[in-house]
């Protein structure tokens, strides 16, 4: 089972992801999506994204690689390699998605049943608003950008297979143990 997490930024879809890395280290691995975005706080290359050039991004984008792209962001490209799937599932992991709703609806038409979409809810935009700034590696501007950007994407909630209220942590990963519990069991 491929896992897709879609949310508007700020919500926790990394927190999740990284809670399931964590727990199972041997289970799961994080599909790494190339970005013209510059890397932020203490990211690496290679290990949240490929960090490349708008030029370079063109050039995949020619090649076909990637399953699906958006420009998240004006003049911020964003997308996923279809290497990557190939490349997790060779080390007989199950992939974990994290990308923007949009990008996110997409691999689940593409994917199916293979795929589990789950949104990761906000218990409010003031919350959002709260932890991108508590993240503290976001300009103002782009936390504007993308405070205005989540009321539309939280309305694509009801179309994906699962969905998980990040109010209290331990209570969202409880949320999210269950349903992997559940998809482990039903393949059981
Ligand atoms: P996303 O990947 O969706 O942009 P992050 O996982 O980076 O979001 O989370 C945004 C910020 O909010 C981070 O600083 C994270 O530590 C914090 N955070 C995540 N979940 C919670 C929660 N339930 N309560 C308080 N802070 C949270
Ligand atoms: P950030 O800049 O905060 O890392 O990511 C901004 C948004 O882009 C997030 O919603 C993130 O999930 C999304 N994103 C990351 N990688 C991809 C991708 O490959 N495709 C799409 N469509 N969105 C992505």
């Amino acid at each position: 089972m491929i896992y897709i997490f879609c949310a508007p930024s700020g919500s926790g879809k990394s927190t999740m992801v990284k809670h399931l890395l964590t727990k199972h280290p041997n289970l799961f691995e994080l599909s790494v999506s190339c970005t013209t975005r510059p890397p932020r706080g203490q990211e690496v290359n290679g290990k949240e994204y490929y960090f490349i050039s708008v030029e370079e991004f063109q050039k995949r984008i020619e090649h076909n690689d990637f399953i699906e792209f958006e420009q998240v962001y004006e003049g911020l490209y964003y997308g996923t390699l279809k290497e990557e799937i190939d490349r997790i599932e060779a080390a007989g992991r199950q992939v974990l998605f994290d990308v923007d709703v949009k990008g996110g609806l997409n691999l689940k038409r593409i994917l199916g049943d293979q795929a589990t979409s789950i949104f990761i809810c906000p218990p409010s935009i003031e919350e959002l608003r709260k932890r991108l700034e508590g993240r503290g590696d976001t300009s103002p501007e782009m936390i504007e950008k993308r405070l205005a950007k989540a009321e539309e994407e939280l309305s694509y909630k009801p179309q994906f297979d699962r969905v998980v209220i990040n109010d209290d942590l331990p209570h969202a990963f409880q949320q999210l143990d269950a349903i992997i519990d559940e998809n482990r069991n039903i393949r059981r």
